[in-house]
């Protein structure tokens, strides 16, 4: 099939058009959350951004399978595998076990998923799922001389490999101090940028999970989870690799090093890097303990929707600053883009010919390396162009595959019995109709004939809209 989106590619750093290895099939791969704490509504920007990618490559045609991992084990305060664990952290704070954390925080994550209409992928797999997985690949790389035993835990030699640094620029010395920052260095380390594949004697004697293995009782390092829940589900080669930009260094170059060192071959084709969502005070992040929710914007009043339009207006390679006035401003476009639509004209044929040349644009648009912004373009393109109500509504929906924000959803008759919105309908269309024999007694009467019925009605440019009275 015709390849139309073109994609910046961490890993060449540069946009190129995307080119699945087996035609029309793609595989797709998220680095998923790690379940301690609620997401903030940065690590959803991430989400929703890779969730529009997904949909953008199914909206091309192209048949999607896509993994995602829930970190339940592993995952240490600081990325290259220093520092608190991630979990245990969460457990001590709510005084639970790690494994009512991990459930109540995954829980907690698919529905902020659900309602940010975010996809759940094809499939989801907890690293806790994969112990033999790990096992096997930390043997074989410890086999093929990839790996060594260190005080009690296994390592991966990055010394082994020809090329490290494959996915930044960064030099070895910048990376080395953006990972000690604040965390003591594991002495047993050969080179800095090794990292841990199995923990046994670690530091900590209170580590809930703990399973057999050929090295003694330990845990999976945090790196391994992903490379073998990807290759467990979507076998030697994947086309797309997404996470934020944080996870560029280490975790996903630690993955590209375990995997091709594991599968002696080139492994993903394209990194997908979202850009962080920061407030005025930086980086938003679950560890600074204070931080927005999905749940906290709905307590503040605003849809859920209204957060994902906002990201979706910018691109996903800026960063992008959150505010309440953006976030206002945004949810206020929203609801005034709902309303245009509902009050679309609904008489008439779909034209599809006239939809066309907009659809073309649409593809056009988000196929520049996914640039959702633009997509909002075409779509006011679409509402002030001289297309019938079917149609607009027909390419509103269409694009809605990929925006997903219910851009076509009745709101105010989807709240009310199909009956009474029926007779809603029909006493509008005779009230149309007394205007236009100029029965003005007659339109007034069925205005008060509704409004006794709890039904407001309201005239506007683009025809009469209705809700129940509050
Ligand atoms: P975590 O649950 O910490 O493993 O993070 C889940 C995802 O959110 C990862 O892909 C991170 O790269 C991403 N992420 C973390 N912080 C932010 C942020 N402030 N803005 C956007 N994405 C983020
Ligand atoms: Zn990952």
């Amino acid at each position: 099939m015709e390849n139309r989106l073109n994609l910046y590619n961490t890993l060449t750093k540069k946009v190129e058009t995307f080119v699945p290895r087996v035609d029309g099939k793609v595989s797709m791969y998220t680095c998923g959350p790690t379940v301690y704490h609620f997401a903030h509504i940065g690590n959803l920007r991430s989400y929703i951004m890779e969730d529009a990618l997904e949909k953008f490559l199914r909206y091309l045609g192209y048949d999607v399978t896509r993994v995602m991992n829930i970190t339940d084990v592993g995952h240490l305060s600081s990325d290259a595998d220093t520092g608190e664990d991630k979990m245990l952290k969460g457990a001590k704070r709510e005084k639970k076990t790690v494994l009512e954390i991990a459930d109540f925080y995954t829980k907690a994550f698919f529905s902020d998923c659900e309602k940010l209409q975010i996809k759940r992928p094809d499939v989801v797999e907890p690293a806790t799922n994969c112990i033999d997985e790990f096992i096997k690949v930390i043997s074989a790389l410890l086999e093929k001389g990839y790996a060594y035993e260190a005080g009690g835990n296994i390592y991966f030699d990055t010394s082994k490999l020809k090329e490290y640094y494959v996915l930044s620029n960064q030099n070895e010395e910048e990376l080395a101090v953006g990972v000690r920052e604040g965390v003591e260095e594991d002495t047993n380390k050969r080179s800095k940028t090794d990292f841990v594949l199995w923990f046994t004697k670690s530091k900590f004697d209170d580590q809930e999970l703990k399973w057999e293995s050929p090295w003694g009782i330990g845990y999976p390092g945090w790196h391994i989870e992903c490379s073998c829940i990807s290759m467990k589900h979507l076998g030697e080669y994947l086309d797309i690799h997404c996470g934020g930009v944080d996870n560029i260094f280490p975790h996903h170059t630690n993955e590209i090093a375990q995997s091709e060192a594991f599968l002696g071959h080139e492994w993903c084709g394209y990194w997908f890097h979202v850009l962080h969502l920061n407030d005025s005070t930086g980086k938003m992040s679950k560890s600074k303990g204070d931080f927005l929710t999905v749940s906290l914007l709905e307590q503040k009043g605003y849809d859920p929707l209204a957060y994902r339009m906002f990201c979706l207006q910018s691109h996903y390679r800026k960063p992008l600053e959150f505010s309440y006035p953006v976030l206002d401003n945004v949810a206020q476009t929203y609801q005034k883009l709902l309303a245009r639509i509902r009050a679309l004209p609904k008489e008439g044929e779909v034209d599809m010919a006239a939809a066309a040349p907009y659809k073309e644009a649409f593809i056009e648009a988000v196929g520049s390396d996914m640039n959702t912004s633009m997509g909002f373009t075409v779509l006011y393109d679409v509402l002030k162009a001289d297309l019938n109500g079917p149609t607009k509504r027909w390419l509103i929906g269409d694009f809605d595959q990929v925006l997903s924000l219910n851009l076509l959803a009745e709101e105010e008759t989807a709240e009310v019995d199909g009956e009474l919105a029926a007779w809603v309908e029909e006493r509008i269309a005779a009230r149309k109709a007394a205007k236009k024999a100029k029965d003005f007694a007659q339109a007034d009467a069925i205005r008060a004939e509704l409004l006794e019925k709890g039904v407001v009605i309201k005239d506007t440019r683009e025809g009469t809209l209705w809700e129940l009275a509050k």
